[in-house]
């Protein structure tokens, strides 16, 4: 059964928006105009609110059959009733229905006349408006305001106005907090090309069960409910409070198993608007011991404020954020839009005062992955936060440190001394990969092999330092990752005594299609480099800093000589056995594989499987899922001249069938490098449109949080050639034909520096204290900046 569907442009029904007019204008906007069972669950997704510690998703707040409903708590894992851990789907704070005149709105009992839904991505703020009508023909319109507080991170609200059209009734509103909920665990196996009707779609799923049942308690408006993990343990407290512009008739509580309520009943005349706020505060004992009094006490303090106030602190919140991050594109509105979407996914994805979190594969959007913690944090994400909100690119980082124990008794399980962060991370840095694929006929190696890991989060330390100079961050977290991963490498490390070289075996680099490895170009150099990174840190701060190291070092037991041995294994390395050949083999015998042709390009013109293959049985030929060597030439740019970039980026380019999200954004940016930009734009619009468009078909998921960082980088990296060199910024800028200029804003140590890229000229604004200079390189040409001072160079 579908939900009866008659869809009427708004100025059909009666009554006008009262909100519609507060919303920023249209390019900051992602609207929905209908209620489509088939792209319904991709608009929730896609309409999620969030601010890195709360996500819920863009569900209706009196629910859909079909629905893919979920609010996300950053950090709240449970393992109980699942072969994997998962990011636990936490009571529902929205739920709210209204019935009218004894029907209840929603789209199985009326039908819908007028449907359309804004997220103004300025603001943080999800609008709604739909006109309901019953059997009799009475209409109803619904309007809503959502809000998740990026002022305050524990405060929710929902706005709704209900206004009977053309009919006098009885209104009833029921405002729950509802902690009946379900992770989905898998699907059950169908046979291929089976089509699943998408109103059941999701009860097909097993699933999971995380929350126990603590409290329900009700005291006058205020409704409060207390959940609790299975397995580890997490007291989730909501409390809740409506207020409405009318007075009830009468109001009741419900308190039941798993949930509370409050319903109030209301008198309304024919276009008379009811309108109720609902304000609810979350909080875990992740954060405090006394979770459900910090959750009154925030609930307090936001009643007392009132509705309008707290929708005005985040939205002032909000504006302050993207004073830093904003991007745009003149003379190509769509892809301002889709930077700005990808931005909003960032901001509500990270969380810069909880350092013990990080962004899983689908941030707090979606269960896809079950917000796991992949590289996509150091390598695709990491690089907007540290230019853009370094406090927050410290608190990821700072994640890695606080999941040490864990990567050290991974390490230990494998027989090798240091830190071994996990290919699949939640709540304490031990490996949470799955074993098998869910039909079980296929074993996961990532979570074996995909050891590059622990290179790309000392990676992201460096990167963040390097742009920082944050040496307070190295002394108290980052030299110990540092140090710690050094160790690992050092162990995994075999020396072949009759050659003096080193290898590191049995991996998978980035590309998924080729497991049990040997000398992956990729992992080498990066492992490589990390351990001369490592040594140079480690003397640095011998020479500066000697009291804090000696500390750090008495408690790692680390001993001088140890850092020698990291440069000695780093030196007999081998990454590229024969320096001569161009092209770097991507592992030893990848060049005796099968070169099987890519021969057909999709819709999208990406890359189809050649006929007869697909994901698990690549590992004979040359094809790629996803950058490998051409990654380490993004990661790594210092390390390879112009010649050799551009072999490897065309040899590997025709080779790769870019089946993670993660790819085009990386083909992008290196094809625009090495002067080849033929498809950097299909790539942008590949990376940038991935859940606007869902050109992989799974946004519905969540989204691919680490494209919206990757398409960052394609702006900043790409075409503003942005890279870090002997310690300065350069830029060497290339755009689109069809783009007239780029802009955005990138913090340098302490400072800011807006960029404004035109096919003839760059202007740069150095904000800092006054006489702050820096120097930068552009297209070549040495450049100084003067805080405050416009400073254009001529790019013709
Ligand atoms: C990609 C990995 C990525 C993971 C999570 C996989 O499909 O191959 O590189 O880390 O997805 O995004």
């Amino acid at each position: 059964m579908s939900a009866r569907l008659r869809e009427e442009t708004p100025s059909e029904t009666r009554s006008s928006p009262l909100w519609r007019d507060q919303l920023s204008s249209a390019e900051w906007l992602v609207t929905e105009t209908s209620l489509a069972p088939l792209t319904a669950n991709t608009y929730e997704t896609l309409l999620t609110v969030g601010n890195g510690h709360i996500g819920t998703r863009g569900t209706l707040e009196e629910g859909r059959r079909g629905e893919l409903s979920g609010t996300y708590l950053a950090g709240v894992y449970d393992g109980h009733d699942a072969a994997v851990i998962d990011l636990v789907n936490a009571p529902d704070w929205l739920a709210f229905a209204v019935t009218v005149a004894g029907v209840r709105l929603d789209t199985q009992t009326c039908t819908v006349v007028a449907h359309e839904r804004a997220l103004d991505l300025r603001h943080g703020i999800l609008w709604r408006r739909t006109v309901f009508e019953d059997s009799a023909g009475r209409r109803t319109s619904l309007e809503s305001l959502r809000m998740t507080s990026m002022a305050d991170r524990h405060l929710c609200g929902l706005r709704v106005a209900v206004t009977p059209e053309d009919h006098d009734a009885t209104v009833v509103v029921h405002s729950a907090l509802d902690g009946h909920r379900r992770n989905l665990d898998r699907l059950p196996v169908y046979p291929p090309g089976t089509v699943v009707d998408s109103e059941v779609r999701w009860e097909k799923w097993a699933r999971s069960r995380h929350l126990r049942h603590l409290s329900s308690s009700a005291g006058g408006e205020t409704i409060s409910l207390q959940m609790q993990t299975i397995g580890t343990a997490i007291t989730l407290a909501s409390s809740s409070a409506t207020s409405s512009s009318l007075t009830p008739d009468r109001s009741a509580t419900e308190c039941g198993y798993e949930s509370v309520a409050h319903r109030a009943e209301y008198t309304v005349a024919a276009r008379q608007t009811l309108v109720v706020d609902k304000l609810v505060s979350i909080v875990s004992s992740r954060v405090t011991a006394d979770p459900a009094g910090r959750a009154d006490r925030t609930l307090a303090v936001a009643r007392a404020a009132g509705f309008d106030s707290c929708l005005r602190d985040t939205r002032a919140a909000w504006e302050e954020l993207w004073a830093d991050c904003d991007c745009r594109v003149d003379g190509d509105a769509a892809a301002t839009h889709a930077l700005r979407f990808g931005v909003y996914q960032l901001l509500i994805a990270a969380n810069p005062d909880d350092p013990t979190v990080n962004i899983g594969a689908k941030s707090l959007t979606g269960e896809g992955y079950r917000g796991h913690v992949f590289w996509d944090t150091e390598v695709l994400m990491l690089p907007f936060f540290i230019y853009t909100q370094p406090a927050t690119a410290v608190s990821l980082l700072r994640y890695r440190h606080h999941t040490l124990p864990g990567a050290r008794q991974l390490a230990a399980d494998s027989g090798v001394r240091g830190a071994r962060y996990p290919w699949e991370s939640a709540d304490t840095g031990r490996e949470e990969c799955p074993m098998f694929t869910n039909d079980g006929l296929h074993r996961f190696w990532t979570r074996d092999e995909e050891i590059h890991v622990s290179a790309d989060v000392a990676y992201g330390v460096l990167t963040y330092v390097t742009a920082t100079r944050d040496h307070r961050f190295l002394l108290d977290h980052g030299a110990e990752i540092l140090f710690e991963t050094s160790r690992f490498w050092v162990d995994r490390t075999e020396l072949d005594q009759a050659t003096g070289r080193c290898s590191i075996k049995q991996v998978m680099g980035p590309d998924e299609f080729h497991s049990h490895v040997d000398d992956n170009a990729f992992t080498n150099q990066l492992a490589r480099w990390s351990l001369t990174a490592s040594a140079e840190v480690y003397d640095d701060l011998a020479e500066r800093y000697p009291d804090e190291l000696a500390l750090i070092a008495a408690a790692l037991r680390l001993e001088p000589h140890e850092v020698t041995r990291w440069r000695s294994v780093a030196d007999a390395l081998t990454y590229r056995p024969d320096p001569l050949q161009p092209v770097i083999e991507q592992f030893a015998g990848y060049f005796d594989l099968a070169d099987v042709p890519i021969t057909s390009w999709d819709d999208n013109d990406m890359p189809r499987y050649p006929e007869g293959y697909h994901h698990f049985n690549c590992e004979d030929t040359m094809l790629l899922k996803q950058p490998d060597v051409v990654m380490l030439l993004h990661m790594l740019p210092d390390d390879f001249d112009h010649d050799t970039k551009k072999a490897n980026f065309e040899f590997y380019e025709a080779r790769t069938l870019h089946k993670s999200s993660l790819s085009p954004a990386i083909h992008a940016i290196m094809g625009i490098e090495v002067g080849d930009a033929t498809r950097a734009v299909q790539y942008f619009r590949r990376s940038a449109f991935v859940d606007l468009d869902d050109n992989q078909g799974n946004t519905a998921e969540g989204v691919h949080i680490a494209s919206a960082g990757g398409t960052w980088q394609i702006l900043v990296n790409g075409f503003a050639g942005f890279r870090v060199k002997n310690h300065q910024m350069t830029f060497n800028p290339w755009l689109p034909p069809e783009w007239e200029a780029i802009h955005f804003r990138l913090q340098w140590r302490g400072n800011s520096v807006d960029i404004s890229i035109s096919h003839t000229q760059a202007t740069f604004t150095l904000h800092g204290p006054g006489g702050t200079t820096e120097d930068i390189l552009v297209a070549g040409q040495p450049t100084s900046l003067t805080a405050e001072k416009p400073l254009s160079v001529d790019l013709s």
